[in-house]
């Protein structure tokens, strides 16, 4: 569902990406750990073509991020396509960043009509049963600031998943909250998981990382420098600054 080679990315005279090498499978929980800096934000987002890359190769299904190619050549894509293959990207992000002035449900349905996905009553339908599938079916008609984080972080899930999206990105999702609201979010997630959604966690949450992850990857200085079941890695790292890293978060 994603292949990264070689990735770069920089911003100014900062390398931020310096080689990316990545292999996500379908229906596989691929999570990213690594200190701060290390480039986990840019490289999600260059996977929904957030940022552009300067060199490798980044495939999301089978697809160059950012081009589509003719006649054995690459161009870029347009507004219209690169829209339609961001929609088909879910994420989430450390913020909640739900819309202030809608209510949560008004926030699920925003995006499927607004793209013409779905009609008006076919989107609420949808957007009830997706907030019954967070735990906030009695949250429908209040505003994000009469949730609490967790339940905000609930909606934001809610509203990607409205897109039907292929894939989901997940931006250090829990890092904003108070502790006592991390457990349901990871829930959420861990739900999404088991039905076999192909997701790509950026986390804190070793044990989560732990009991959820297909694959674990330790990014280090803009490079994914070791990558492989979660057990064995947290058990027994290969590269010795993933086993720094992981002594410093445990
Ligand atoms: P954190 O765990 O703190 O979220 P991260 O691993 O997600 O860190 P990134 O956000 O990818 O790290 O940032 C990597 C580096 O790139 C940082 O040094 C950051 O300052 C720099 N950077 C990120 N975005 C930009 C930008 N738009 N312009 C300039 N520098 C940037
Ligand atoms: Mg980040």
């Amino acid at each position: 569902m994603v292949r990264a080679e070689g990735v770069r990315k920089r911003f100014g005279d900062t390398e931020v990406l310096k080689g990316v090498d990545a292999m996500v499978s379908r229906g596989e929980v691929f999570c990213l750990i690594g200190a701060s800096g290390s480039g986990k934000s840019t490289f999600l987002r260059c996977i929904n073509h957030l940022e552009t890359i300067d060199s490798g190769r980044l495939l999301v299904d089978g697809r160059y991020v950012g081009y589509e190619e003719r006649d054995g050549s690459l161009f870029e894509v347009g507004e219209r396509e690169l829209a339609a293959r961001r929609a088909e990207i879910g994420m989430v992000f450390q913020r909640f960043n739900l819309f202030p002035h809608l209510t949560a449900l008004e926030n699920v349905t925003r995006a499927p009509v607004m793209l013409g996905r779905m009609k008006r009553a076919e989107a609420i339908e949808t957007a009830r049963v997706l907030l019954a599938r967070v735990g906030l079916a009695d949250r429908a008609d209040h505003y994000p600031s009469e949730l609490s984080g967790g339940q905000q972080q609930r909606v934001a899930i809610a509203r990607a998943l409205a897109m039907a999206p292929k894939l989901m990105l997940f931006d250090e999702p829990t890092s904003a909250l108070d502790p006592e609201l991390v457990g349901e979010v990871l829930s959420v997630m861990k739900d999404l998981a088991r039905e076999g959604r192909t997701m790509v966690v950026v986390t804190h949450e070793i044990g989560f990382a732990r009991d959820v992850a297909d694959t674990l990857a330790f990014m280090d200085g803009g490079q994914i420098v070791e990558c492989g079941p979660p057990d064995r890695m947290i058990r027994e790292p290969s590269h010795p600054r993933t086993a720094a890293f992981l002594s410093r978060v445990r």
